[in-house]
């Protein structure tokens, strides 16, 4: 039983610390805040109870008082419970009244720090906070205050200390923010910046000066969050610029991710500043159970003359529950095997099965119209694949008068990230069942605008196929799928 309060940084999951990375994947719930990275809630394991408490798109925050309760009450289950809030905890991060409420209810807590947007915004935007001949201190204020007022902020102190300021949660009061400090003294022509979504793939930054800086941030309608930043260490921002110059700083690419190894593709595209949005690989939930209609049909496997596997997840799910469940392999001698898709085929393959059919095209009705003239009259189907399979297999095979039992063997569930937004420069593909993916993913797109990056001819056949544009790298590796996307860019 305890409670571990973790920054998680401003958004680039690399600025999360060894620590609250740690944390995270031993967590048994997570309660999380706004602006909290998606690739550190995609950290949080399965099996742990994911909780959002932040404000996001017009639902309403959680109050602090049932956020209190809440983690009192996991803890009190015994659970491992992380509490993971943008930036550092205790930076206008409400951790302090947290840690004040555990304390009083006597619920062991730690703290592990975050890096704050304040500090890493600037830095990301190529702006040093302190710098010797320039600023010798740092101030970092909030422009909000308790219950929604308005803060008393002592400008004529902020502006005789001569320092960096620094303004978290302060765009909605930005010229507010900027008249004061004009009138408390500072000079009109004060270097100033605005560094929107800092740290994340659409990061934007402005710099102008105290008095044009309302007006910019109007202009470009500039959203939260966003951080202000006031004095002469924004004149550095252009020299310091270490991001914008990157190759691929200011693009977008989605990686449709069905395999683990890509997501080095993800981390190699950041590298270049690229923004990555990752389709996440579904979540596979077995329905094979004792008792399941796989059971049933494996245990009248007789009555079936063939096999028939829709995808390498399917196979996967079928040999796991079949050796797991004790049955013999021999029980499977006179099938015959047909499967769409390479990958399908591959990982047969790996299972030690030949499959006898494939159709070259990759869909259920290609495989139906393949078997209608295989099947030999008698002959019956055993069709095991993922639950609310594609229509076209099993219509075309009723037409055909084939005989088939359409067994679901699982489920998959859309790993809870229900939108994906497709607005992108490039979508990469690394198998052809990542393109089967993305197009169930993002059902009612419109797949001739997208530019699709493949890995090889077979995933861009599969790509084409849904009227996408098609590119293929040079070789079928991830490195020369980053290199194809340079290519493009240039
Ligand atoms: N504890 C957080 C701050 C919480 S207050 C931290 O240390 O960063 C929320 C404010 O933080 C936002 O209104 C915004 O001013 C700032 N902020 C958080 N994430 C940001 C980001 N990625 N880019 C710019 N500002 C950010």
């Amino acid at each position: 039983m305890k409670v571990t309060l973790v920054g998680a940084g401003p958004s680039d999951k690399g600025l999360l610390t060894l620590k609250g990375a740690q944390r995270i994947r031993s967590a048994d719930v997570v309660l999380y805040d706004r602006y909290v990275g998606e690739e550190i809630i995609a950290m949080i394991p399965d099996a742990a109870e994911k909780i959002s408490v932040g404000k996001t798109a017009g639902i309403h925050p959680v109050p602090q008082d049932e956020i209190n309760h809440m983690l009192l009450e996991k803890a009190r289950q015994g659970l491992s419970v992380v509490r993971l809030k943008g930036g550092d905890p205790f930076v206008f991060g409400r951790g302090g009244e947290e840690l004040e409420f555990l304390a009083e209810n006597g619920i062991p807590f730690e703290v592990v720090p975050g890096v704050t947007s304040a500090i890493a915004g600037a830095a990301y935007a190529g702006i040093p906070v302190t710098h010797r001949d320039v600023a010798s201190s740092l101030h970092i204020i909030t422009a909000h205050a308790k219950n929604n007022s308005a803060p008393s902020i002592n400008y004529d102190s902020l502006v005789r200390m001569k320092g960096t300021l620094i303004f978290l949660m302060g765009l909605a009061a930005v010229k507010e923010i900027c008249e004061s400090l004009i009138s408390s003294g500072m000079d009109k022509g004060m270097p100033s910046a605005i560094v929107e979504n800092a740290t994340t793939g659409v990061q934007r930054k402005f710099v102008g000066t105290v008095e044009t800086l309302p007006a910019i941030a109007r202009e470009n309608a500039v959203e939260s969050p966003a951080i202000i930043i006031i004095g002469n260490v924004c004149t550095l921002s252009e020299r310091c610029d270490w991001l914008s110059g990157k190759p691929l700083f200011g693009r977008r690419v989605i990686v449709s991710r069905t395999k683990p190894e890509t997501s080095k593709l993800s981390d190699s595209l950041r590298e270049l500043g690229c923004y990555v949005a990752e389709l996440l690989p579904a979540k596979i939930m077995p329905c094979t159970f004792p008792g399941s209609p796989l059971e049933g049909a494996i245990e009248r496997i007789e009555t079936h003359s063939w096999l028939v596997f829709t995808s390498s997840v399917g196979v996967n799910v079928f040999f796991d529950y079949f050796i797991d469940a004790g049955f013999d392999i021999r029980m499977l001698h006179h099938l015959k095997i047909a499967c769409v898709g390479a990958e399908t085929e591959k990982e047969l393959g790996r299972r030690g099965v030949k499959a006898a059919y494939r159709p070259d095209e990759y869909n259920g009705a290609a495989l139906a119209r393949g078997l209608s003239g295989l099947v030999k009259s008698g002959e019956r189907l055993l069709i095991a694949r993922a639950k609310d399979g594609a229509q076209d297999l099993t219509r075309i095979l009723t037409d055909s008068g084939i005989a088939f039992d359409d067994v679901a063997i699982y489920e998959k569930a859309p790993s809870e990230q229900t939108e994906i937004d497709i607005c992108a420069d490039f979508v990469a593909f690394t198998s052809s069942s990542s393109v089967e993916w993305f197009v169930q993913s993002a059902a009612n797109a419109d797949f001739s605008k997208i530019k699709a990056v493949c890995i090889g001819e077979r995933t861009a056949a599969a790509a084409v196929s849904y009227g996408m544009v098609a590119y293929v790298s040079d070789q079928a590796t991830m490195e020369s799928i980053v290199n194809k996307i340079r290519e493009l860019c240039m």
